[in-house]
């Protein structure tokens, strides 16, 4: 992909990424889940597998890394990543074949794809490990629990697989919360399995960075030992009322545009009107003369719901795919052609601008 460098360095947009507060957010977490005996994955999927991510958080104590991306987790392995890899999104049918070869553990709710999985380590000499996904009511991954004692009875026949726990995943489709209920219903299922087909289950993969404050609290139940943990290490939130988590950093990432054009203009647009770009009509408030500055992000590189500029004087007023339109008007210091602003991102946000070709990622105190 083209983009434009001087001396070897994109210029504008790019996004900093602080290495040193991803290490110490991910110790903090680590050593959280530690008085609960919980070992802890780090999910890097929202940096699109970067590979200094994951070794950050590898220093700060994570067990293996996760991600839901084939592509990420070898990215990660090319950049010489030698921890455990657990592919966190369900294998399609079509690439079994990469999931047994390049990841060391995966996490499933389909018979069709164990038996897959299952030839296809056999085929490579190997033994596949999974995590079966039960669906706790969150309607997104997983085995219905009424299905579960049938899939496990037909999943265990398939010897080219290990079935090494059971997980879940709440608060992410329908932002159902987890609780000492619903994990200890968890518990019980993986005690009826390991009961009705005399097998140990090594992970009981209950939490993600949303059950951080079930944990703190002391109702996680004993046998949940497992977590996946993205955004808490990252952008260091708990996700479910997504509050700054004590001792953790919440900007390890900072987002950067330059100034394009500053204009006095007013606040409301002249003549009738249709859709915009994105086939939106939107409603602007009268305000007078503003001046207004256009920086060189869009819609193509985040979500412009997801950025916060880190000046709270000055307000986003809409973008498209290439510029972002901000009232500068009260900015504390005068804003100017070149000037380089500031924005923190949430973690729809990182995903995208992480995503995004057109922005430079910049790793910093490493
Ligand atoms: C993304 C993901 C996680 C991480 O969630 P966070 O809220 O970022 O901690 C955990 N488990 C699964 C299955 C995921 O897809």
């Amino acid at each position: 992909m083209f983009r434009y460098f001087v001396n070897g360095i994109a210029v504008t947009p790019y996004i900093t990424i602080d290495i040193d507060k991803i290490e110490h957010n991910t110790r903090q977490i680590v050593s959280l889940c530690a008085t609960r005996e919980i070992k802890v994955s780090g999910v890097t999927k929202a940096t699109c597998g970067y590979p200094q991510v994951a070794n950050a958080m590898l220093r700060g104590g994570v067990i293996s890394i996760a991600d839901s991306r084939f592509e990420n987790i070898i990215r990660m392995k090319n950049a010489g990543i030698t921890c455990d890899f657990m592919l966190l999104r369900l294998p399609p049918l079509s690439a079994v074949e990469t999931t047994v070869q390049a990841m060391d553990i995966s996490v499933n709710s389909e018979l069709d794809v164990l038996e897959a999985l299952s030839k296809a380590a056999h085929k490579h000499t190997k033994q596949h490990k999974v995590i079966l996904m039960v669906d706790l009511g969150d309607l997104r991954e997983g085995i219905w629990i009424d299905e579960l004692i049938p899939f496990v009875q037909q999943a265990i026949r398939l010897t080219g697989i290990k079935i090494v726990g059971l997980g879940t995943n709440l608060a992410c489709f329908s932002g159902v919360v987890p609780s000492e209920d619903n994990m200890t219903k968890l518990v019980q299922l993986v005690e009826q399995i390991e009961a009705t087909f005399n097998l140990h289950l090594d992970y009981v993969s209950g939490a993600n960075s949303s059950a951080l404050q079930l944990i703190s609290s002391g109702q996680m139940p004993a046998r949940i030992n497992h977590a996946r943990i993205g955004e808490a290490i990252l952008l260091g939130r708990e996700t479910i009322k997504r509050k700054a988590w004590p001792n953790t950093f919440q900007d390890a990432f900072t987002l950067y545009g330059e100034v394009l054009e500053v204009k006095d203009k007013p606040s409301l647009p002249v003549g009738s009107r249709g859709q915009d770009a994105f086939g939106q009509e939107s409603t602007f408030a009268d305000r007078g003369k503003i001046r207004r500055a256009l920086v060189n992000i869009g819609r193509e590189d985040v979500v412009i719901d997801g950025i916060t500029p880190l000046e709270k004087r000055i307000q986003i007023i809409g973008a498209s795919s290439g510029y972002l339109a901000l009232d500068v008007t009260n900015a504390n210091k005068t804003v100017s052609v070149g000037d380089q602003l500031a924005f923190s991102v949430n973690y729809s946000a990182l995903l995208a601008v992480m995503t995004s070709e057109y922005v430079e990622k910049r790793p910093i105190n490493y």
